[in-house]
């Protein structure tokens, strides 16, 4: 890769080729020794302390009958420990600088490379992810510690030296806020987890983090990792637990200066009145939330590029993605032959186990997503056209896996939330009408990722110029933000910004300083 923003030299990690039989060989290996070895307990994790509590099954969504770990829900008690060594480790934390923070972030990202197998493996059983999704996930999770690190080696150890009069000095400096709350989703339970904690803890941050209730296994093992990269017990604390106990407890807190948060619009929008509604100091809260994501192809688009990007943006990872197609809007004249080829391309998806290397679409994650699917399904049955969906019978029998769909929505009226899951709704255009229905997608309040497929550039402006988007797409697909190189993240109902990956990510989480001197 080029140098970054800076000009500095940098390379994201590397992947595994599933191509070589050598890699798939090494991969089952890591599943069978996975399948060995002491199944994985996610307790809660105070100071480098292992605490008691209620305890339950995690199942795989591949086979519900699947055990996979156990998690310890943390207690209110919990919340108030680790608050309490979270507050008086921040300052030194803080106090060490951005080298030595930086320093162990890099031996985090060396720590998660070493294990990739292991973790790729944890993620197919835990969250259904397939093993491309779960090698990208490790990467995304490395390449945050890496980024973030350079990031805090360059911009926290010197201030920036300012104007003024004679005799008058002034610096610019960044520091730690005190204790974040990091909350993440399911969907990218290592990589976002990952992100979140890394990019708290090099801004000299002490950090409480909650996982997903769905996937704490994984990132128990980063916290783990964590450790074993050298960061001191007393400023990662790790609390497993649901949304509306430890989750609400976290975020009404008085102590926390600031919560990162990805998920839905709905609970971004309960945080930030929890966080208002305190008489302590007003924390900032740094939301990634959905999206209702288009993709406007017009008439000179390449019609087999148009198919491949839309059918991996919209059904890759099962269509678990913040960032997935959701809407494809096509032009009338040719709306038939694109349809009749979206529908062709979805016979070839191969939906099943996860770590079989021949697996395009894995499980959803668990019976309520499948349900919220199926509900949608029945309501575009009734007043839309299903002219696809996938049959998934015989694997529903085990696990929460949906065949994808593909929907001919008559108007754009009979979609306005986020449905996440693997389902492509086709609304037809005509030319002139082109502002008007972009226009009404703007108008459903999302902003997050937008895809273009046209080779004129006035059509890229019109679009662009119209729709709302954190990240645009242009002729290829719209998933898979890399670090560095696309930050990512939305603007209105899709989230707070600023953008994970990006050069401007640190600094919300970072306090700034300035010192006046007259000698
Ligand atoms: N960063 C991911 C992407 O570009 C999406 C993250 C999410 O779904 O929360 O696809």
């Amino acid at each position: 890769l080029p140098g970054d923003l800076y000009g500095e030299e940098r390379a994201n990690s590397k992947g595994l080729d599933l191509a070589q039989a050598r890699v798939r060989a090494s991969l089952a290996k890591a599943f069978r020794d996975f399948e060995t070895a002491e199944p994985i307990t996610a307790a809660p994790l105070v100071n480098g302390k292992l605490l008691d509590g209620a305890a339950h099954h995690i199942m795989s969504p591949v086979d519900s009958g699947e055990y996979v770990g156990t998690a310890v829900d943390a207690s209110v008690d919990d919340v108030n420990a680790a608050f309490e060594i979270a507050i008086a480790a921040q300052p030194a934390w803080d106090a060490r600088g951005g080298k030595a923070r930086g320093a162990i972030l890099r031996a985090m990202g060396d720590a998660l490379e070493a294990d990739m197998e292991r973790l790729i493996v944890l993620m197919a059983r835990e969250a259904g992810k397939t093993l491309n999704d779960g090698i990208a996930e490790v990467r995304e999770a490395v390449d945050f510690c890496r980024y973030y690190a350079a990031q805090a080696e360059r911009e926290f150890d010197s201030d920036v030296r300012l104007p003024g009069p004679a005799g008058e000095t002034n610096h610019l400096g960044l520091k730690g806020r005190g204790v974040f709350v990091c909350i993440s989703p399911w969907n990218f339970p290592l990589a976002i987890f990952t992100g979140q904690v890394a990019a708290a803890l090099a801004a000299g941050n002490a950090v409480i983090a909650k996982p997903a209730e769905q996937t704490p296994l994984v990132a128990f093992e980063a916290v783990r990792l964590f450790q074993k990269a050298g960061l001191p017990a007393s400023v990662l604390h790790f609390l497993p637990g649901t949304g509306e106990i430890i989750g609400a407890a976290l975020t009404n807190d008085p102590r926390t200066q600031g919560v990162a948060f990805t998920g839905s619009t709905e609970v971004a929008r309960a945080i930030n009145r929890s966080l208002a509604a305190r008489e302590t100091a007003i924390a900032p809260l740094i939301a990634e939330t959905g999206g209702l994501n288009g993709m406007f192809v017009d008439t000179t688009a390449l019609r087999e590029q148009v198919v491949d990007d839309a059918i991996m943006s919209a059904f890759g990872s099962a269509g678990q993605r913040c960032s997935a197609l959701r809407i494809i809007f096509v032009p009338e004249d040719t709306a038939d032959e694109l349809i009749e080829s979206l529908a062709g391309a979805m016979d070839e998806l191969q939906l099943g186990d996860p770590m079989d290397p021949a697996t395009d679409v894995g499980p959803v994650i668990d019976n309520e997503q499948r349900e919220l699917l199926l509900r949608h399904m029945e309501r575009m049955e009734a007043a839309a056209k299903v002219i696809k969906k996938i049959d998934d019978v015989e694997l529903s029998e085990r696990g929460f896996f949906f065949g994808p769909a593909l929907v001919e929505l008559p108007s754009l009226d009979m979609l306005d939330r986020e449905v996440f899951g693997p389902i492509l709704h086709v609304v037809r255009y005509k030319r002139r009408d082109v502002g008007a229905i972009a226009r009404e997608l703007a108008a459903k309040g999302y902003g997050l990722t937008l895809g273009i497929h046209s080779r004129l550039a006035s059509f890229h402006r019109q679009i662009q110029s119209i729709v709302p988007a954190g990240n645009v797409y242009v002729n290829r697909n719209m998933v898979g933000a890399v670090v560095g190189v696309q930050p990512f993240g939305g603007e209105g109902l899709s989230g707070t910004g600023p953008k994970a990956g990006g050069p401007h990510y640190l600094h919300r989480f970072a306090g700034e300083r300035t010192v006046t001197i007259n000698i």
